[in-house]
């Protein structure tokens, strides 16, 4: 690609993300450096790279019809869709102070549905996060847990950093110590190809804080859980 070099803007922006030692692997948000204005251009970009896959692959994207728009189709879906979590910033999140006399102390569990793409194959991963929090001085929207999880779906993601990224994200919204995320997911990689296993259910649990700490309260956390999944199994 050296005769390309100044052509692409992914290779200028990679380069500027190189020389300030910013990680940009599959899971990685990188929103500082993909602004909405070069969103089109880096389409455009992606649309010709699909368009060489798709030549060496030997698809006719001449006189297939179904084949003829698919390299946009494709660019536009990773940027826009399956991995919109890398190029857009984090959901806004205004929190409110939970400081009064009767401020809320308790638990709060929610259940987050979740589409994700294992880095490895590029494979739907489709599941629920519980997200259980220790409600601390700041609240935020219930909806806000949910576009947290889904933020940090849309990328390519192993389920264990995926679950981890959602308590760190969470923690980070509001402020609180107290966090376990709880992730069920069928992942396509297991169902699509290699073992083709069906209903590929893996489950992972990361545990923050009281919730790591106090018996107590994991169990009312996972107890929590399943009454979740008794009242809308997945
Ligand atoms: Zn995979």
């Amino acid at each position: 690609m050296e005769n390309n070099q100044g052509k692409y803007l992914s290779d200028a922006i990679r380069e500027r993300m190189q020389a300030e030692g910013k990680r940009y692997w599959a899971g990685d948000n990188i929103s500082d450096y993909v602004s909405d204005a070069a969103r089109p251009r880096l389409i455009d970009e992606a649309t010709e790279a699909f368009e060489l896959v798709l030549d060496r692959l030997l698809i006719d994207r001449e006189t297939d019809p179904n084949s003829k728009g698919t390299a946009r189709r494709l660019a536009k879906m990773y940027f826009n869709e399956i991995m919109a979590g890398r190029y857009d910033a984090g959901p806004d999140c205004t929190a409110f102070p939970n400081d009064s006399e009767d401020r809320y102390e308790g638990m709060l569990v929610v259940r987050s549905e979740i589409r994700s793409m294992c880095s490895h194959h590029h494979q739907p991963v489709v599941g629920v996060a519980y997200i259980g929090i220790l409600a601390a001085h700041k609240l935020i929207g219930l909806s806000k847990y949910t576009r947290i999880a889904q933020w940090c779906a849309r990328r390519g993601t192993l389920q264990e950093e995926l679950c981890n990224d959602i308590a760190r994200e969470i923690m980070r919204a509001t402020e609180s110590k107290d966090v376990g995320v709880y992730v069920q997911a069928t992942h396509g990689c297991c169902e699509n190809r290699g073992i083709m296993a069906h209903s590929s259910l893996t489950q992972t649990t990361v545990l923050k804080g009281a919730f790591l700490t106090d018996p107590a309260v994991k169990k009312e956390f996972i107890d929590n859980i399943k009454l979740q999944q008794d009242y809308a199994p997945r």
